[in-house]
């Protein structure tokens, strides 16, 4: 079956080109050399599979950070996995905005904020006219806490997700479990259904807790872990370098004005002591590298307990890296900090694959890791360096829209909301007034294009009638759900961002923040590179033919040919 498949692709593909077929209205271009497949024997086809799946994300982790910290790193973590496993170097997010929760949810679900719905961390309802979070669900409350940091769920996310489908085509024996530091990080990785979603409640409480959506008691062993003291003894310990200081040349001095200190202290510089902070102590622990530490230690306990990877049922543990991006907000990536972070992140990454290979066996597991976006250099640096950057306020922009709409179509609450830099309108007014709403927001676009520290500003309807075809409008447009989102979309500039004076954020659709590392590593994955563009929707695809199970059911992306087509 599987060779006449292919004698018929062969004759197509000639046929096609004998009778001037417009080639370019077919999808992607097939793998150039079709005869050469992963499947080598029939009996591995559906036998071989990985016992574990380790998805990894390392929030607000720039490509070049693989690069910059290489000659700094030990053997056996970053070193391994891209010197071992399959490199796609051109890796983007297609899409903008670029933040967290979108992130998180389309490397999982294989598409983009179009489809499954997360079009940021906090959106404006058009249905409610309030303000939402993309997993706060008040129906659930907290387990392990009595905070409302416990109220979560994933019912946000319109499509399913990798960990979902595996769960499906198992009839429920595989095991899925996500962990992060940030319950959006943990919750929209893990599916609709996983065994157990967690996250970490710093504040005065330290523990990791899941919700009532997943369970109605934290299971033993998470319960001892959290008694086990490891938080404490880690924030105890402070944070000092993790190397000799001479490592740290590919970063800038540690005492610069582009950082921000911890809450209480006056100095941005290394050794940080935090005897003296008593408030929302375990917040610490997410924002330094020992958040990482934290991680790992408790992802281990997870495979442990919950006997992840023993049978030859597939399971996937969703283990996403929180503290690099509040250490890269606070610090910005040329810090000593987000280096240090780094290498440390580095060996607790190498701890981890230690662990696989004793407990679930070397080969016999598969990783992929990536970002749930970048990050942008600090502007006050930029300038510094003569490079075009600034720091985007919408203020004086808002006030001149509103200007604007009242004196062009009479005084009225025109504006519903402006978040994620895009304006819900008050449509029921604009029918109300039977004005066109094109025309409304083409007005709108005007004279937020007049305005320093804006690269574009373009409707929705332009987004949702046209087709771009280049970036980074295309990027914008895939960001676009057809009910969730505002009705004029604004971009700032190159360079510039919505932030305080010292360290950074992401956000844009530009390459400083879509451009993230995507690494294969482990079972039936060879060693490699691709300099061709893949993008976050293909990181699902690629797992679900890696693993033979369907693809998320909104899935826009391609599998990354490369890995099946190359045999070693
Ligand atoms: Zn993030």
């Amino acid at each position: 079956m599987k060779r006449f498949l292919f004698a018929l692709t062969a004759i197509c593909l000639v046929s096609c080109g004998q009778s001037d077929v417009i080639v370019s209205e077919t999808p992607p271009p097939p793998p150039p050399k079709v005869e050469v497949t992963r499947v080598a024997a029939p009996n591995d086809f559906m036998d071989n599979q990985p016992k574990l799946v380790v998805g990894i994300t390392i929030d607000q982790m720039r490509l070049d950070y693989l690069y910059r910290f290489w000659n700094d790193f030990d053997e056996g973590g970053f070193k391994r996995l891209a010197g071992e496993g399959f490199l796609c170097g051109n890796h983007h997010y297609d899409y903008a905005p670029t933040y967290t929760g979108p992130g998180h949810a389309s490397i999982f679900t294989g598409t983009t904020p179009a489809v499954h719905g997360i079009i940021s961390n906090d959106w404006f309802d058009k249905t409610t006219g309030e303000m939402v979070y993309c997993v706060k669900d008040e129906r659930y409350s907290g387990v392990g806490t009595a905070s409302k940091g416990g109220s979560m769920s994933p019912h946000r996310m319109l499509t399913t997700t990798l960990s979902d489908e595996l769960r499906l085509s198992s009839n429920y024996a595989s095991k899925v479990i996500g962990i992060s530091m940030k319950d959006r990080g943990s919750i929209l990785p893990a599916g609709h259904n996983p065994t157990g979603a967690y996250w970490f409640i710093g504040k005065d409480e330290g523990n990791w807790v899941t919700s009532t959506y997943y369970a109605d008691a934290l299971p033993q062993w998470v319960n001892d872990f959290n008694s086990n003291g490891l938080a404490e003894q880690y924030v105890s310990s402070g944070w000092q370098l993790y190397k000799d200081e001479a490592v740290y040349n590919e970063s800038m001095v540690d005492n610069n004005p582009y950082e921000a200190p911890f809450k209480g202290q006056f100095k941005a510089t290394f050794p940080y002591d935090f005897t003296d902070i008593t408030e929302d102590r375990y917040d610490l622990i997410k924002a330094t590298p020992h958040g990482s530490t934290l991680s790992v230690d408790f992802a281990m306990e997870a495979i442990k307990a919950e006997g992840m990877g023993e049978d030859d049922i597939t399971d996937l543990l969703a283990l996403s890296f929180s503290s690099t991006d509040y250490v890269g907000h606070q610090f910005a990536p040329a810090s000593r900090e987000v280096q240090d972070c780094y290498l440390r992140l580095d060996a607790d990454l190498k701890r981890l694959l230690d662990f696989l290979d004793s407990s679930i066996g070397e080969g016999e597991y598969l990783i992929f890791l990536t970002a749930d976006h970048g990050g942008a250099q600090n502007p006050g640096y930029m300038k510094k360096k003569n490079i075009p950057a600034g720091y985007w306020k919408p203020q004086v922009m808002l006030d001149e829209v509103d200007a604007m709409l009242n004196s062009t179509y009479g005084t009225g609450a025109w504006v519903h909301n402006y978040t994620n830099d895009q304006f819900f309108l008050n449509k029921e007014l604009i029918e109300e007034r039977k004005l066109d709403l094109v025309e409304v927001c083409e007005k709108i676009t005007t004279v937020c294009m007049k305005q320093e520290g804006v690269y574009t500003a373009l409707s929705t309807v332009d987004f949702l009638t046209s087709d771009f075809e280049e970036l980074p409008l295309n990027t914008i447009q895939r960001g676009i759900h057809p009910k969730r989102s505002g009705e004029v979309v604004v971009v700032p500039a190159v360079g510039w961002i919505s932030n305080g004076y010292t360290g950074t954020t992401h956000g844009s659709p530009f390459s400083y923040d879509t451009h993230v590392p995507l690494l294969f590593f482990g079972k039936g994955i060879p060693h490699g590179e691709t300099a061709r563009r893949t993008t976050v929707r293909d990181i699902a695809p690629t797992v679900s033919q890696l693993i033979r199970i369907t693809q998320p059911n909104g899935t826009t992306g391609n599998p990354v040919y490369e890995i099946f087509n190359s045999q070693e």
